[in-house]
């Protein structure tokens, strides 16, 4: 049975979803045949970013309720437009500080979290929404380990314990674990390898943060391979993004 949809939405976008979502759910469990997991144990989160609230709505139709996006100023309203809906918003972009505020207003969890500045943000925005935000800890992978706030996000590996302990003792925040984004050009699989050992060492002091947020539409067999328990996709469930002109 289906319900009556708005105007604007093409006849042939559902269904076009739906194929989507059912050749990525048929990796997911390939990937976990191969790595001898159960898929029960791996979330996944579409990355919905350049694509319209309708097309959310249309997901939330077919059973998804983890979305993600990366830009605040394309996810509030988003956000907005589909508040009826039982989402699960996930950010999952480089955040600046000073965008803490509204992003704690809506989001769920945020998986960017690579920077003491932004956890005291975070913390501070979310006491004020009267909200518990679940954070991750953006691990970079790159070679040779950015500095603070520097290369394309992440903390280097070696400063993720601290940053741990820091969004595990802010007020309004919980630790949920960690999240990475594969090296550009790189084999993923040895960096997934790494984030595990990293995801390991912090569940050693923090045994309740066990998400470890990797994968995408390129690479989520290799993340699936090295444990990750949320994969984030976009293209392969949604179709290519268009440029962003803006
Ligand atoms: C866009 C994006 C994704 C999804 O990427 P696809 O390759 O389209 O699946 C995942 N994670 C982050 C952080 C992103 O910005």
């Amino acid at each position: 049975m289906t319900g009556p949809r708005p105007a604007a939405v093409p006849d042939g976008r559902r269904a076009e979803l739906a194929e989507g979502l059912a050749e990525v759910r048929a990796r997911i469990a390939a990937a976990c045949d191969a790595a001898g997991r159960d898929p029960g144990d791996v979330t996944l989160i579409a990355v919905t970013k350049t694509f319209p609230a309708s097309d959310v709505r249309l997901l939330a139709g077919l059973g998804l309720t983890e979305v993600g996006e990366n830009r605040d100023q394309e996810a509030r309203p988003k956000a907005e437009a589909c508040a009826d809906l039982p989402l699960t918003w996930h950010f999952v972009g480089r955040l600046q500080t000073n965008k803490a505020r509204a992003v704690a207003g809506y989001a769920d969890v945020v998986h960017s979290v690579d920077r003491a500045r932004l956890v005291t943000a975070l913390s501070d925005a979310a006491g004020r929404a009267g909200r518990t935000l679940r954070c991750l800890v953006q691990v970079s992978l790159d070679e040779p380990p950015p500095q603070e706030g520097g290369g394309r996000g992440g903390a280097a590996p070696s400063a993720v314990p601290r940053l741990a302990d820091a969004v595990a003792g802010a007020a309004h925040l919980e630790l949920g674990g960690v999240m990475a984004v594969a090296p550009l050009g790189a084999d993923p699989l040895p960096a997934f390898a790494r984030l595990a050992e990293v995801a390991e060492a912090v569940r050693r002091d923090h045994p309740s943060a066990t998400v470890l947020s990797a994968g995408m539409s390129g690479d989520l067999e290799e993340a699936v391979a090295c444990g990750a328990t949320h994969l984030r996709v976009g293209t392969a469930l949604l179709g290519g993004r268009r440029a962003i002109v803006r």
